[in-house]
């Protein structure tokens, strides 16, 4: 069936109707286990009752007025997130993609506002993710992103992921700031160590230089903490956050203390819809929810028992999976066979779970998984396991003997 949707998507052929918590439905009827959480964002699942009475208290008020008026639902989840951060200021977009754009300009403009417009380029690092505009598949620096759509944005800089020499090499008189995941997603769920993003905020200190977090994906109680350098203890200068904070609803956010985003004064940037009241009215929904007293402990607590027991899983099938990594509910395992198709066979099992980087299946429940439904994911990925190293005994003989000690 050919569909008129631009192809830069591989769709699995699954139509999802609904959803219940952590499960969706779809129009056969069959009940799939969502560890995917539409790319890290339904947090809370999905038809979560407070969720759905905000949108639809909200939905019939009022749904945009732009940004030339006064909007209480933006002002109080802006005040929510100042108040549970770092921050003094925040910006609402509408993706990930446009609060990395405001959260690079915010960067740059600082500089300026110092009487030094020349300081415009961010360090990045190798694997990074930052999105699909012209200035974040720069920063991203993916080749497979940037082929074929002219020069690539000046200002980017990539150093590999640790690697302290290359990172000092690149900062020079034109350097702006560092900008880094504190827990890759696209790249493979690959974390900074806690010590290293504070090497990172000591390197930026020295240098005059602003910390630029993308917490798009690992923000919003992902890791059990609000934000993820908040098991680091780090205090940010910028950070860009989205997915999670909106609950599905399209919604993102630039948050930066006052200092650094001095330079961002009227007229200096601007969104049509970014922070509408139905956005901002299901974003207040969502905090309602993660700043919950217990909550994030609750994901903390979730987080370690599916670590566990998928460890367990990686002992039980060591030709299947090779490293268990993440942080609280960004999970992933790191594969021995290709990660494309175990998804594909996880799908047919009912699970769903998407791929990244460096032969990671990634795990993103909605954080609001429970306990036994961990039970039944790890159950079923083991059954998944099971179906490739069926294959591999089949292939190798000897290869399954080899494992089969392992195991033992
Ligand atoms: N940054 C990170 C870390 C992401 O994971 C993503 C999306 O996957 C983005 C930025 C871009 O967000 P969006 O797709 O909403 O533009």
């Amino acid at each position: 069936m050919t569909s008129p949707l631009l192809p830069t998507y591989a769709r699995a052929d699954v139509v999802f109707e609904t959803g219940e918590g952590v499960w969706l439905v779809a129009r056969d009827g069959q009940r799939y286990l969502d560890l995917g959480s539409g790319i890290g964002v339904n947090a809370l699942g999905y038809n979560h009752p407070g969720l759905l009475a905000a949108l639809g208290a909200q939905g019939g008020k009022l749904w945009h007025i732009s940004n030339l008026f006064r909007n209480p639902q933006a002002e109080r989840l802006a005040q929510r997130l100042v108040d549970a951060s770092f921050a003094d200021t925040v910006f609402f977009t509408n993706s990930g993609a446009e609060a990395l754009e405001c959260a690079i300009k915010t960067a740059r403009k600082y500089h300026a506002a110092n009487g030094h417009p020349e300081r415009f380029r961010l360090v990045t690092f190798e694997g990074a993710f930052h999105g699909r505009t012209l200035a974040t598949i720069a920063a991203g620096g993916q080749q497979k992103y940037l082929e074929g759509f002219g020069p690539k944005v000046e200002g980017f800089d990539q150093v590999p992921f640790g690697d302290w020499d290359a990172l000092a090499a690149a900062i020079g008189p034109e350097t702006a700031g560092i900008l880094i995941e504190p827990v890759q997603g696209e790249g493979g769920i690959r974390a900074v160590p806690p010590q290293d993003l504070r090497r990172l905020r000591q390197i930026a200190d020295d240098n005059g230089l602003l910390l630029v977090l993308d917490e798009v994906q690992c923000g919003i109680g992902r890791t059990g903490k609000l934000f993820a350098h908040e098991w680091a203890g780090v205090t940010p200068d910028i950070v860009a956050i989205a997915k999670g904070i909106g609950g599905g609803f399209p919604l993102g956010a630039s948050l930066a203390t006052r200092e650094a985003s001095k330079g961002m004064t009227l007229g200096t940037h601007g969104t049509t819809f970014g922070g509408n009241p139905l956005a901002a009215a299901v974003g207040n929904a969502v905090l309602d929810e993660i700043l919950a007293p217990g909550f994030l402990e609750g994901v903390q607590e979730k987080a370690g028992l599916f670590r566990q027991r998928l460890a367990e899983l990686k002992d039980a099938f060591p030709d299947v999976f090779e490293d268990v990594r993440g942080e609280g509910l960004m999970l992933g395992l790191k594969l021995k066979v290709p990660n494309t198709e175990f998804v594909k066979a996880a799908l047919a099992r009912r699970l769903v779970v998407i791929a990244a980087g460096d032969n990671v299946v990634r795990l993103l429940p909605p954080l609001i998984i429970g306990e036994a439904e961990i039970g039944e994911a790890v159950a079923g990925l083991g059954e998944v396991a099971q179906t490739f190293r069926a294959q591999t005994l089949q292939a190798e003989p000897d290869a399954g003997k080899a494992d089969e000690r392992q195991a033992g």
